[in-house]
């Protein structure tokens, strides 16, 4: 049979193919859309839709014919459906990034094209009809402030926004000569605590400028390649130029060109290529608020898990790039990164109540803490940006956050000090609970999802640049929408309704992938590097056979290889699942031993009602499997050091990792453990389907399907049984992967390079960033100031928000 994206083609439209659909089956059509429409106003999700639908036609031959024809591929790509009897309001995504809305009269099968808009009042009829209706219902569009800008429309082009914004300011310059004197003046302003970079007011036309760099490329050419800076200074000087444009003869010559280049007829590659050199960042201050944000002893506890290993590897690695683009561009001033975050007076044997810290391997950073409250109680009032100031004596240059929290106080700072914003949100709120928007209601008590909506709706508009590490976190994949994705337009019935949130399109989005701290995490080959100290202490971790409090169940035949699996012990992670996996199948059992490490064993002792759940059920798995002998369950580990020869013992064992998530956002182990030469089983669904190339660095496993998952890792254990060079072969091809897409040096380059891309182009569309400012500002003094008063100030008592990395 043809299959169903064969019948419908890419360029027709729902509603064009809808009716015909309908058509095609009318009689079956007709009862189901009445039995949809049965049960009165509700949200459908496609399984409902289908399992409906299967119970209204019997005949399986009649519904496997339905499903492959145009129908099948409707309804499969249907995100959800808003029923309102007699209509039903479809919201179809055919692809990532492309939404369209129909809705179909039961009663005669009539389909009819709507806007997101009436979509959105579909959705707020079934739980506040006289809202919906409400012509003065406040709705909120940031897309009609965006009328001037430019959106990419190649879903490929998702994510690649420094490559975008540069064509798009390369055709300005081209076209727009009042542009080209924009580049002076942002030149003009480039300083170092007052001291001027780059050209002095000599230079301040185009013509002055492009005249004195023919002259300074034309005299640079006679001068070996390693003349130092310092030695031409001078002359530079007479004709303009000041510090900055690089260390030798050669790298100057290098920046005077791709500006002649840029000056001369704009290309996105020299524009590139000049910004980059540009020293318009020296001070970077990073914001990560919630949990326990400290170098030791963190990991494990409340609301802290891979974020705080993200920002301190981000910042080290960041420094680094910083130092060598200082270094290169001729200069010796010192970069300084601030990651500010809540001083915590009871610190649980954390340094997480020291106001400063420096942080480790690097040279000019520190952790900052920010007093939330003092022995006297709340702290109502402490001005964050006063104390940056004073630290790095002027602004920063740069300003990050992450996640809800740290993103809403990085926009609030930025706009007060003028700084470019990046922001990053690995795992925003809104997708982890099913239709959380017309929940918010009955949800807001316990999750404050109206606060947290609002605060990322209004970072994410703020950002002059936001920071992803897949494609997914935008986008989505076929099947499941991305998270910023669903900020596109959903609605909180009541308070305000969104019709354009933000555009996955826009050119503010970048991916830019972590990597492993690669001084502890390296390949089990590179021997004499290896952390022997911690050997005899792993060998006791993984072998022994007592039973404590750091581990239990033990491996009664040493010699197999060992799957391993590392994560928080939370449902979503789903190491019961694999544990189940392997429980069931005797094959995989025979083959290999299972050591996981995750939370920890006693219930009682936990806080948290999903971990208590997940703690009991290993507890039942190992019971019922019988798996004791042939599992090792170690508890949370917090030494990174450790961990990391963990990883590498367990190459040693010729095993693999496994990461059996029902979502995940990125995976940091993932990383981790092919950073180390282990061959890696990741869950599709989410990041790791973007990192393991199946079968060639890894592979990938569905959740969904665990017997197949578990013959999958089977089968490749029984190959290196019959080839033992398999497993180096994967092994190094997760290798090769890592140091191709997934360092932190990568990362780094990449976010300077938006540093620099989007100063600029914040420059060239100045006044357009002005008026949305103000439309978020009244946002921000309008809906978020209100709906922050009703979260109760945390006591030592409440539950911390969901957890997040
Ligand atoms: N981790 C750890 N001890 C544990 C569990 C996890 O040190 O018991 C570390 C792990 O090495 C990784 C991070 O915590 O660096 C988890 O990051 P990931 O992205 O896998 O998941 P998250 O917890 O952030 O959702």
């Amino acid at each position: 049979a043809a299959s169903p994206s064969s019948v419908m083609k890419r360029s027709e439209s729902v509603l064009e193919t809808m009716p015909e659909a309908l058509r095609q089956s009318r009689y079956h059509m007709k009862k189901c859309f009445l039995k949809y429409v049965e049960k009165g106003k509700r949200m459908m999700k496609l399984h409902h839709l289908m399992e409906e639908m299967e119970t209204v036609i019997e005949d399986r031959d009649e519904q496997a014919q339905l499903l492959e024809g145009l129908l099948g591929f409707i309804l499969c790509t249907t995100q959800d459906a808003a029923v309102v009897p007699p209509y039903i309001a479809f919201a179809v995504r055919p692809n990532p990034g492309f939404w369209e809305f129909v809705k179909v009269n039961s009663n005669d099968l009539s389909v009819e094209g709507i806007t997101a808009k009436e979509y959105l009042k579909f959705k707020e009829m079934i739980v506040d009809e006289a809202w919906a209706n409400d012509e003065n219902a406040s709705e909120i569009d940031f897309g009609a402030m965006d009328f001037k800008l430019p959106t990419m429309s190649l879903p490929s082009s998702i994510g690649n926004g420094v490559n975008f914004t540069s064509k798009f300011i390369t055709s300005k310059l081209y076209a727009e000569s009042s542009c080209q004197q924009l580049l002076v003046d942002y030149l003009l302003s480039l300083n170092h605590q007052g001291e001027k970079l780059m050209i002095n007011d000599r230079l301040n036309t185009i013509s002055k400028l492009q005249a004195a760099l023919i002259v300074a490329h034309a005299s640079l050419s006679s001068l070996p390649n390693d003349t130092p800076y310092q030695s031409f200074e001078l002359r530079f000087k007479e004709w303009g130029f000041e510090k900055g444009w690089g260390n030798t003869a050669e790298r100057v010559r290098e920046t005077v060109r791709f500006l002649l280049e840029v000056l001369q007829a704009p290309d996105p590659i020299s524009l590139e290529a000049f910004l980059s050199r540009v020293p318009n960042i020296f001070n970077v201050v990073l914001f990560s608020i919630h949990g326990y944000f400290g170098q030791s002893n963190v990991l494990g506890l409340p609301d802290t898990g891979g974020q705080v290993v993200y920002v301190l590897d981000q910042v080290v690695a960041m420094e680094e790039e910083l130092l060598l683009r200082i270094k290169q561009q001729g200069l010796s001033f010192k970069p300084q990164i601030l990651v500010v975050t809540r001083l915590l007076p009871d610190a649980k044997g954390t340094k997480c109540n020291e106001a400063m810290e420096p942080v480790l391997n690097t040279k000019h950073s520190h952790i900052v803490r920010v007093p939330f409250r003092t022995e006297k109680g709340v702290l109502r009032k402490w001005d964050a940006s006063a104390k940056i100031i004073e630290m790095m004596e002027g602004k920063p240059d740069l300003i990050i956050g992450n996640y809800t929290d740290g993103n809403l106080v990085a926009s609030l700072m930025a706009n007060k000090l003028g700084t470019t914003l990046g922001t990053i949100a690995h795992a925003l709120e809104k997708t982890k609970y099913e239709d959380s928007d017309m929940k918010w209601k009955q949800l807001d008590p316990k999750y404050h999802f109206s606060c947290q909506f609002t605060a990322d709706m209004i970072a994410m508009n703020s950002a002059d640049f936001i920071i992803t590490s897949t494609f997914q976190e935008i986008a989505g994949s076929k099947e499941r929408p991305g998270q910023y994705e669903s900020h596109e337009t959903f609605t909180l019935p009541g308070l305000y309704r969104v019709v354009s949130g933000i555009n996955v399109f826009d050119p503010k989005f970048n991916i830019a992938s972590p990597g492993a701290d690669q001084t502890v995490y390296f390949p089990y080959t590179e021997t004499s590097k290896r952390f022997a100290k911690f050997q005899p202490a792993i060998e006791e971790l993984l072998f022994s056979k007592v039973e404590n409090d750091e581990h239990i169940g033990y491996l009664e035949d040493k010699n197999k290889p060992i799957i391993f699996s590392m994560a928080r012990l939370d449902m979503v992670k789903n190491i019961s699942g694999l544990t189940e996996w392997f429980g069931e199948n005797t094959r995989l059992r025979s083959l290999v031993n299972l050591v996981v490490v995750a939370g920890f064993f006693d219930p009682l002792k936990s806080k948290d009602r999903e971990e208590k759940k997940e703690i009991k059920k290993m507890h039942s798995l190992i019971e019922k499997y019988q798996l004791k002998g042939q599992i090792r369950w170690i508890a949370a580990q917090t030494d990174k050091t450790r961990n990391s020869e963990l990883y590498r013992c367990i190459a040693d064992s010729k095993g693999a990792f496994v990461q059996p998530a029902l979502y995940e956002a990125f995976g940091l182990t993932v990383i981790e453990a092919m950073n180390c030469g282990l061959p890696t089983f990741a869950t599709n669904q989410g990041g790791p389907a973007e990192i393991i190339v199946d079968g060639v660095s890894g592979f990938q496993i569905d959740p969904n399907y665990g017997s197949e998952s578990s013959n999958k890792i089977a089968d490749f254990f029984q190959k290196c049984k019959e080839d033992p060079g398999y497993w180096n072969k994967i092994s190094e091809g997760g290798l090769k992967r890592i140091y191709e897409c997934y360092t932190w040096k990568i990362y780094a380059n990449k976010v300077l390079n938006m540093g620099n891309i989007y100063a600029f182009w914040k420059q060239l569309n100045k006044e357009q960033k002005e008026a949305k400012q103000r439309y978020i500002e009244l946002f921000y003094n309008l809906h978020y100031k209100n709906l922050v008063r009703t979260v109760p100030i945390a006591s030592d008592e409440v539950k911390p928000a969901p957890a997040s990395r």
